[in-house]
């Protein structure tokens, strides 16, 4: 079951309804089973986290992501320094 709509570009929206929440959903957006509730733009259930990537959080993930990168080359280059 869906409901069809028609956005201002003419573009058709199919807007499927989540039995868990009772809501039509938007496009790509997507239930998580763990936290229970559906997510606008889904990414992905974060394990390290413990919340869904979505709309909202998507750039603090990234930041997330880059500094985690930016600490392993920086002990990967004091390990370097000091041991070889
Ligand atoms: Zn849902
Ligand atoms: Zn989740």
């Amino acid at each position: 079951m869906h409901l069809d709509l028609v956005n201002s570009s003419g573009y058709m929206l199919r807007n499927k309804l989540c039995r868990t929440c009772g809501i039509y959903r938007p496009p790509r957006c997507s239930h998580c089973p763990t936290c229970d509730n559906c997510v606008e733009r889904f990414d992905h259930h974060c394990p390290w986290l413990g919340t869904c990537i979505g709309k909202r959080n998507y750039p603090y993930f990234i930041s997330f992501v880059l500094s985690l990168l930016f600490i392993i080359i920086f002990i990967i280059s004091v390990v370097l320094h000091f041991m070889v």
